[in-house]
């Protein structure tokens, strides 16, 4: 076993008390060093997530939601001072019934705050609210046939499933405390869940709610809550979260949650050694919130020591987890074991797929390997037979779409899908001019069927239609089960979508995974990646991308960072990736300025700038390619 090589723990002074939090007691379950880090305030990639921020919204929405059904509620006021909230807890509990909202518990140095505490003389439910989905009404049907239910494993004996296990823990934590707070009480454990068996009765549902955001110490707005703004019969259009009871899986997880939350708490102030005492390195610490490169205190530099600096390192392997060493071991475990972590030590003849054949994802590795070697591109033998099989007008689409956990149209069901943008660029012979055409819903309506007949329009029957992933062809396919769901009777255009996915759609993702690499690309295929690997060393890309963005050619740059801000409403706005596009897009739909017609207006030219340049990026590259493979 590799442990962390704690090279040069340097804990900075704390001003009060470490108490182990609920997060604090998740993050420690997923790997004990973290608990080291997080307390020692080392800075951590998932600050200023845009996705998680975006999933802050809506968990705080279907928490507002929730907690509407309990319009006695308290809210209870916190802060950073946990002893004082406690206080306040332990008096609001003296009445004999009562409902409090962020009740604070505190056993030792352990503490949560409980999203709801319901007391009814000595009956206390706690409820847990979660943005997860779940399917309630298969849930209830399987626990009337004596089966399992969503939470556990569906063999005996049950245990919590991987899907919950994070969502049960954190609720256990909280019982396991109560228990200590309340003995002699009967405790019920409850998971209010959003569920997709439902369906929203209203439409406009952001306009529901009251998101309040706060300054935070950086500058810049943090959502602090949200609030239910509707009436009583709007809450019971919007019923899509169920509370469920979970005594049976708390009890599965009882004991080794009260076992591990102890350990945690003995070691808040404890030197890295002792948090990372038992933790081994290995695939997953690629993607550490702790490996902050460039910063001044660096988790994974602590943990992995003089092997964290080395170029080009063996977290970078594609797949790396799938990788094997010699006897079928472990690869990043046996190469720690050597002292060894570069990719260009790796192990490559143990590089083979389980039947022996050295193809898939094993060849995917051994290539990035030998081509980081020679420090040369790879052309697949099968790259320029399957150019020369595109044939008639080339069309290059790409999707912009959300799914979040309360939807925003009457009748859509939680994380339901909502296709809001699309951008085409067709040649209609290789290497031939461009069109481009582009399509950006702007009304507060289910825009699927929509954005389906305007594709069509623009794409019309012929040709193939190349894309970045599977990610189109599933989407198409959603949207002929949702035009079904709403009862739209749209044969000819079902018609349609079902030949692009059956028949017309080619994936260059897969030709950039099988046929090409690069060694600037690493493990990675995504279609910035591609880009930026080719952009340095292609004037030929660079000419051809000025020519058609009128943007840059410098080698210096990377298109999607070249993309120009815009103005909206006195700051600087910027869409670079997809989870940007869907913030966009609500802002401009739902935000406080919807109604502005002119702020409208420049997040419409910010999202249709990105997703232009999304498809621009793949003619580019195929450009490329076809010079690659002789053929341009
Ligand atoms: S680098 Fe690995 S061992 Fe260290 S904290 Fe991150 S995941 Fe844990």
């Amino acid at each position: 076993m590799t442990s962390p090589a704690v090279s040069s723990p340097n804990p900075q002074p704390v001003s009060r008390a470490r108490t182990l939090s609920k997060s604090d007691f998740i993050l420690a379950r997923d790997c004990p060093a973290k608990l080291y880090f997080r307390e020692n305030g080392y800075p951590d990639t998932r600050q200023g997530d845009a996705y998680l921020a975006m999933l802050a919204d809506g968990g705080y929405m279907v928490e507002a939601l929730a907690k509407a059904r309990y319009p006695d509620g308290i809210q209870l006021d916190y802060g950073r001072d946990v002893t004082r909230d406690f206080a306040r807890t332990r008096a609001a509990l003296e009445a004999p019934n009562v409902t409090l909202f962020e009740a604070t518990l505190l056993v030792g140095r352990r503490q949560a705050r409980v999203d709801i505490l319901e007391k009814r003389g000595n009956v206390l439910r706690v409820i847990e609210i979660k943005a997860k989905s779940f399917d309630g009404t298969e849930h209830a049907r399987q626990l009337a046939q004596n089966r399992s239910g969503e939470f556990l494993t569906t063999r005996r004996p049950y245990r919590v499933d991987a899907n919950w296990d994070k969502k049960i823990a954190d609720l256990t934590y909280q019982i396991v405390l109560l228990e200590h707070l309340m003995p002699g009480c009967v405790i019920q454990p409850v998971l209010a869940l959003v569920d997709k068996s439902k369906a929203t009765g209203l439409d406009n549902v952001p306009g529901y709610f009251q998101l309040v955001r706060r300054p935070a110490a950086d500058g810049s707005l943090r959502l602090h809550t949200a609030r239910f703004i509707g009436s009583a019969d709007d809450l019971a259009q919007l019923d899509l979260v169920t509370e469920v009871d979970v005594a049976r899986e708390v009890a599965i997880m009882h004991d080794q949650v009260a076992e591990a939350a102890l350990i945690f708490e003995s070691r808040l102030d404890a030197p890295l050694e002792t948090h990372s005492d038992g933790v081994e390195l290995g695939s997953h610490c690629r993607d550490c919130e702790f490996r902050t490169p460039g910063q001044p205190r660096n988790g994974f530099a602590e943990c992995w020591g003089d092997l964290a600096g080395v170029k080009p390192h063996v977290l970078e392997l594609y797949s790396v987890g799938t990788a094997k060493a010699p006897g079928a071991s472990r690869m990043i475990p046996w190469m720690l074991d050597r002292h060894s972590a570069s990719l260009l030590e790796a192990p490559v003849d143990e590089l083979i797929q389980k039947d022996h054949n050295p193809g898939g994802t094993a060849a995917r590795q051994r290539r990035q390997i030998e081509y980081t070697r020679l420090g040369v591109p790879f052309v697949g033998p099968e790259l320029r037979r399957k150019i020369e099989t595109l044939d008639g007008p080339l069309h290059f689409i790409d999707f912009e779409t959300s799914r979040l956990a309360l939807p925003y149209h009457r009748g859509m069901r939680p994380y339901g899908l909502v296709t809001f943008q699309w951008s085409a660029h067709t040649a209609r012979a290789l290497g031939g001019p461009l069109e481009h055409r582009e399509w950006l819903n702007n009304v507060e309506i289910w825009p699927n069927q929509s954005f389906a007949e305007s594709l069509r329009a623009a794409i019309g029957d012929e040709g193939p239609v190349l894309t970045w992933s599977h990610f189109e062809e599933s989407t198409l396919k959603q949207i002929v089960a949702d035009l079904a769901h709403f009862g739209r009777d749209v044969p000819d255009l079902v018609h349609w979508m079902t030949d692009v996915f059956e028949r017309r759609i080619v994936d260059l993702h897969d030709w950039a995974r099988c046929d090409y690499y690069h060694p600037g690309m690493g493990g990675r295929t995504s279609i910035k990646v591609v880009l930026d690997a080719l952009w340095r060393s292609d004037a030929i890309m660079r000419r051809q991308f000025l020519e058609w963005s009128g943007l840059t050619e410098a080698p210096a740059d990377d298109p999607y960072t070249a993309l120009p801000p815009v103005e909206i409403d006195g700051k600087p706005e910027r869409v670079h990736e997809g989870t940007g596009a869907m913030q966009a897009y609500q802002r401009m739909m739902y935000g406080e300025h919807k109604g502005d017609a002119v702020i409208r207006d420049r997040w419409a030219t910010l999202l249709k700038q990105y997703c232009r340049l999304d498809t621009l990026s793949m003619v580019l590259i195929l450009e490329h390619w076809r010079r690659a493979a002789g053929l341009a």
